[in-house]
């Protein structure tokens, strides 16, 4: 049996790695240091999210009143929260930090009422979401509305078609093409839910934004929780069901 000098290398330089690129992300001026974060805890593991750095930190960032480390903090704790119980199917990460989670929270519920910015109050819900750990499509759902559209697949069990819904300063409607394509020939309107018979999820979240004054992400949710028609089989259906079906 051999060893792996390289490997054994890499899993000395781990915690070092992790303690040098939070203390670079604590400043509040190195965005190069969060996307690396972003990189080696959530999109390659090369870095450990159950390491005991990792949440006590982001916890301790989050509570600061600088919104350039709270925001990014509160945003990548959650994504890691989600991340690890689809990995492994149990909730052991959220459990095993219970109490960091807990202030994680208070947290971002702190910050939603000082967040006026759209797309910085998109991902604070979405840290929200994840950080309750209840549903694991938050990030598609407020990925749609940064982006003002969602690319889903009809519903159909044939699976007709996959459609575009475009909800934003480019209308409100579904669409086949890409909505840079999309002319007024192939689209169908949205129909948003009434918000006073809005329920559930929906109904939480709309609140929330009218309470923290983003009336036009309560519209958009509306949106988002109503009806679109499949522009090929032309049946309605429900766009925050059919968000909830895409894979992470
Ligand atoms: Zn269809």
């Amino acid at each position: 049996m051999t060893t792996s000098p390289p490997l054994l290398r890499a899993d000395d330089a781990g915690p070092d790695r992790l303690k040098a690129l939070l203390q670079r992300a604590a400043t509040g001026r190195d965005g190069q240091a969060w996307s690396d974060l972003w990189t080696e805890l959530y999109h390659n593991g090369s870095l450990d999210p159950a390491h005991p750095l990792v949440l006590p930190t982001l916890a301790d960032l989050a509570e600061t009143d600088e919104a350039d480390t709270a925001a990014p903090a509160l945003h990548l704790a959650g994504a890691l929260l989600v991340q690890a119980d689809q990995q492994h199917e149990t909730r052991t990460l959220r459990h095993q930090y219970a109490p960091h989670v807990a202030r994680l929270l208070d947290a971002a519920n702190r910050r939603r009422q000082v967040t006026t910015d759209r797309n910085d109050y998109c991902h604070l819900l979405e840290a929200i979401l994840n950080l309750e750990g209840d549903i694991h499509w938050a990030e598609a759902l407020f990925w749609g509305l940064i982006s003002e559209e969602y690319e889903l697949d009809c519903p159909d069990p044939d699976g007709c078609a996959t459609l575009w819904v475009v909800l934003g300063e480019r209308g409100h409607f579904t669409s086949t093409e890409d909505h840079a394509h999309a002319d007024d020939a192939d689209t169908f309107p949205l129909h948003p839910a009434d918000p006073r018979t809005l329920r559930g999820l929906g109904r939480r979240l709309h609140d929330l934004a009218l309470t923290d004054a983003h009336e036009d992400i309560a519209r958009a949710l509306t949106h988002a929780f109503g009806q679109a028609t499949c522009p090929e089989c032309r049946q309605p259906f429900s766009i925050a069901a059919q968000i909830a079906t895409v894979p992470n």
